[in-house]
């Protein structure tokens, strides 16, 4: 499932390349077609995401609510477009430019107060600038949870996934079993400022990196990672190598549905 970084990459995709001007929207596949007939020839206005949620405004009140979900897929690409196969969701296509979208696990025309009230039902999201990170505080601090598993709860903090979690763990040395109220204010919000900055450098680079300058590759003069999510990490998917920092092996344990990654020596608090 992709992680929020990408879903407000996708945002800034489809406002770069269709905003402004008419755009044919079509829904070759079929599921989407009514919908699709009543936007056709007008404007993308703006791309707003929250979390995993993707939001295409047409008119002032009419979104398109698209969430990728486990196997949703969108491919940009420039003009003129190719025949699309009966598996596109929704096309969009101007002058230089269309973008399919396929397998989503939602794709529907909302209302304003539809939309607001997916926001309301969202945790913030490092990526919002309308973000309050002390709401998600609030129910972390009063959580058992583990904050392994209070990280990947959209309705607590939304957008984080599996990779962002582990590591952002990680390079605080923090213990993913710990419970949400074991961990302090201090520990949240240096926790939130750093993946404020990583997920904004995932959106930037369209991949997740989370290695500080000190232990890139060349700076410890190792292999790249080699994965096919590309990018530089410390525990993710690093089951059983050594540890970056402390050369111990990295774990790995099922919480939340999915794999957890961590390393037991550097993260104790
Ligand atoms: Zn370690």
């Amino acid at each position: 499932m992709p992680e929020g970084h990408t879903i407000h990459r996708l945002a800034e995709d489809y406002e770069a390349r269709f905003a402004g001007g008419p755009t044919r929207v079509t829904s070759p596949q079929g599921k989407f077609t009514d919908a699709a007939a009543l936007l056709d020839g007008t404007p993308l206005e703006h791309a707003d995401a929250h979390g995993k949620h993707l939001f295409l405004a047409f008119r002032t009140a009419d979104w398109i609510h698209i969430h990728l979900g486990l196997f949703g897929k969108v491919n940009f690409g420039d003009a003129p477009a190719p025949p699309p196969t009966d598996t596109v969701r929704l096309r969009l296509a101007n002058a230089t430019s269309y973008v399919d979208l396929r397998g989503p696990t939602t794709c529907a025309l909302i209302t304003d107060d539809e939309k607001q009230a997916i926001h309301a039902r969202l945790g913030p999201d490092p990526l919002r600038a309308d973000a309050d990170p002390s709401a998600a505080y609030h129910r972390v601090s009063r959580s058992r949870t583990t904050i392994a598993a209070l990280l990947m709860d959209q309705k607590i903090i939304a957008g984080v996934g599996n990779v962002y979690r582990a590591e952002v763990l990680f390079r605080h040395g923090i213990d993913p079993y710990r419970t949400g109220k074991d961990i302090t204010p201090t520990q949240w919000d240096a926790m939130w400022t750093d993946l404020v900055a990583l997920m904004r450098e995932g959106v930037r680079h369209n991949r997740i990196d989370t290695v500080r300058p000190e232990h890139t590759p060349e700076a410890m003069g190792r292999p790249p990672r080699v994965d096919d999510h590309g990018g530089e990490v410390y525990v993710y998917r690093r089951a059983d190598l050594p540890c970056h920092i402390c050369g111990g092996e990295i774990r790995t344990a099922d919480l939340a549905a999915r794999n957890l990654f961590w390393c037991p020596t550097c993260q104790s608090r």
